[in-house]
């Protein structure tokens, strides 16, 4: 395969403000042999010169929530509910909106019968498919979450559950430990929750929590390793975060429920005002987690939150409105998520690292929209077609 020559492009890669411009980035086989000014790139001849002059050059986003057995839309719950075959055939068609939208590796955070397992062993590695690491079915307090979940009753049985998740092949473990639109009710103590953190984390894997609310605060004083949306997010249970647990945000969820006011109406119509008033409560979990230091990667929750797979564009934008930096935004989408998967190199740009990489019209660092706009994607230094 000759080289690749990515030339005049400009880089974002979430860790400066700031774009670097004319800069060259040479594709040998699946790694980036040069990242650097276009006027010191090694010699062209042979390759394949492409010209980027006006595009960026990203790196390969991280979707930190997926939920690739959801069909997402206004009833993303009562699709978790379809035959087996339905809910499998949704990986593929996923996975290929993912890597489209320059998303080339994923966390799958729950799906029905731990059909997720079978998606990732089935997609990972795959051209023009995402790497996932999934965590199996989700464990809830019985009767506290939709019926799909593993129910258990007792922290010991929370323990077990949590275990046989490991056993089956999950690469994480994730608990809700809150419920009810605004996470009002805690479902677990963070005594409950600790021998469970404690068991995952002796086998070498992470405890992710669902925490709409009130969840968030025994789930860090639990020690989990993150907080899914944490819309309840506040300054103290921030501070205790800071070093341990990062924040997983997923914004756009409560946009599209915003949205579902006007393409469907009803109970969403009349829900519409709160569920704003919910969003910039959220916006204000992720001001929190900025002040404190806490580390801050983010998620669409397509599938299991009523977006479509894919836009994880939109929750960049969500959380520029919420008050990162821009480049703060793009981290949290790339190498922040490769931190929380412990995939050191998802999501990151650099000389003798993987081709993974996108390249988008315009700047994302001053207009994050322009991560919309996708030309082209290459996965381990293939472009994908
Ligand atoms: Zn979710």
């Amino acid at each position: 395969m000759p080289a690749i020559h990515i030339r005049g492009a400009a880089l974002a890669d979430g860790r400066s403000p700031t774009l670097e411009r004319d800069v060259s980035l040479v594709v040998r086989g699946d790694r980036v042999a040069y990242l650097g000014p276009r006027d010191g790139e090694p010699d062209a001849a042979g390759a394949e010169v492409i010209d980027a002059a006006g595009a960026t050059l990203v790196p390969a986003l991280v979707d930190c929530h997926a939920h690739f057995t959801g069909s997402g839309g206004a009833n993303w719950i009562a699709r978790f509910g379809d035959p087996p075959e339905e809910l499998l055939a949704r990986g593929p068609r996923a996975g290929r909106a993912l890597v489209r939208m320059g998303v080339l590796t994923a966390r799958e955070v729950g799906a029905p019968h731990r059909l997720n397992l079978r998606i990732r062993d089935e997609l990972s590695g795959r051209e023009g498919l995402p790497t996932i690491l999934a965590a199996g079915t989700w464990i809830a307090r019985r009767d506290r979450f939709p019926p799909f979940t593993v129910f258990v009753d007792s922290a010991a049985e929370l323990r077990a559950a949590a275990i046989a998740e490991l056993d089956a092949g999950a690469d994480l473990v994730k608990l809700a430990v809150d419920t009810g639109r605004l996470g009002e009710t805690v479902t677990f103590s963070a005594d409950e929750l600790r021998p469970t953190v404690e068991a995952v984390h002796a086998r070498g894997k992470r405890v992710t929590a669902h925490a709409q609310g009130k969840g968030a605060k025994v789930a860090v004083d639990a020690g989990v390793d993150s907080v899914e949306h944490g819309f309840g997010v506040d300054d103290v249970i921030a501070r205790s975060m800071r070093g341990r647990t990062a924040l997983v945000t997923t914004l756009n969820v409560l946009d599209s429920f915003i949205g579902f006011g006007d393409t469907v109406g009803g109970a969403f119509a009349e829900a519409q005002a709160k569920t704003a008033e919910l969003l910039e409560q959220a916006y204000g979990a992720v001001r929190a987690a900025k002040k404190a230091g806490v580390r801050i990667a983010t998620g669409s929750d397509f599938g299991g939150g009523s977006v479509r797979p894919g836009h994880l564009a939109w929750e960049v934008e969500h959380l520029v409105k919420a008050g990162l930096e821009p480049h703060e935004a793009l981290a949290a989408a790339t190498f922040e998520g490769g931190e929380v998967l412990g995939l050191k190199d998802a999501g990151t740009l650099r000389q003798g690292g993987a081709a993974d990489l996108f390249l988008v019209h315009g700047d994302p660092l001053s207009d994050p929209a322009a991560l919309w706009r996708v030309w082209l994607v290459f996965q381990r230094g293939r472009l994908v077609e």
